[in-house]
């Protein structure tokens, strides 16, 4: 007997990324690629990679679409991978063109500021970490 072929069960040439926060899904879309930043250090995935997961650094994650690229924070959290479906689960993450400038260059000055007179630890651990905040969210904001 001659079997149709639905929609659904072609193959797909994508994979999929959702990127999640507490507080909204900031992404949820087919892509070609996908970059980001692990704890122990940048990684890539393409279509029909191994299933892994990770724990996230603060850094940017890049997604590419039909050629075209674009850069999203990802603030930690978790990174997902299986059967082309990808998850990242994330403190807070914004698209670069939703970036405020001019509130991350001011989150910049007062980090170093705290890192310049402070020698608390854990002062010195905040300031560090609402840095390396500020410095992704201007990086992204360059790449939109
Ligand atoms: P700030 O000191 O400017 O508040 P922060 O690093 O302490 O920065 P977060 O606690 O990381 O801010 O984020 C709080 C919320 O504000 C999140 O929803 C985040 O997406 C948003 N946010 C923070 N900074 C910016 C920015 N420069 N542009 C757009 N959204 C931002």
């Amino acid at each position: 007997m001659e079997e149709k072929l639905l929609a659904n069960d072609l193959p797909k040439n994508k994979l999929h990324l959702k990127i999640i926060t507490h507080a909204k899904i900031v992404f949820d879309a087919d892509v070609d690629e996908i970059y980001s930043r692990a704890e122990d250090g940048e990684f890539g995935v393409l279509l029909n990679h191994i299933p892994f997961t990770c724990p996230l650094d603060i850094g940017v994650t890049k997604i590419v679409t039909n050629g075209k690229s674009e850069h999203f924070t990802t603030m930690g959290g978790i990174f997902q991978l299986k059967d082309n479906q990808a998850l990242i689960l994330t403190q807070s993450a914004e698209h670069g063109s939703d970036i405020d400038v001019a509130r991350a260059k001011d989150a910049k000055e007062r980090a170093e500021e705290r890192l310049a007179v402070s020698t608390e630890d854990l002062d010195v651990k905040r300031a560090e970490i609402a840095l390396a905040r500020a410095m992704v969210r201007l990086k992204a904001s360059l790449n939109k």
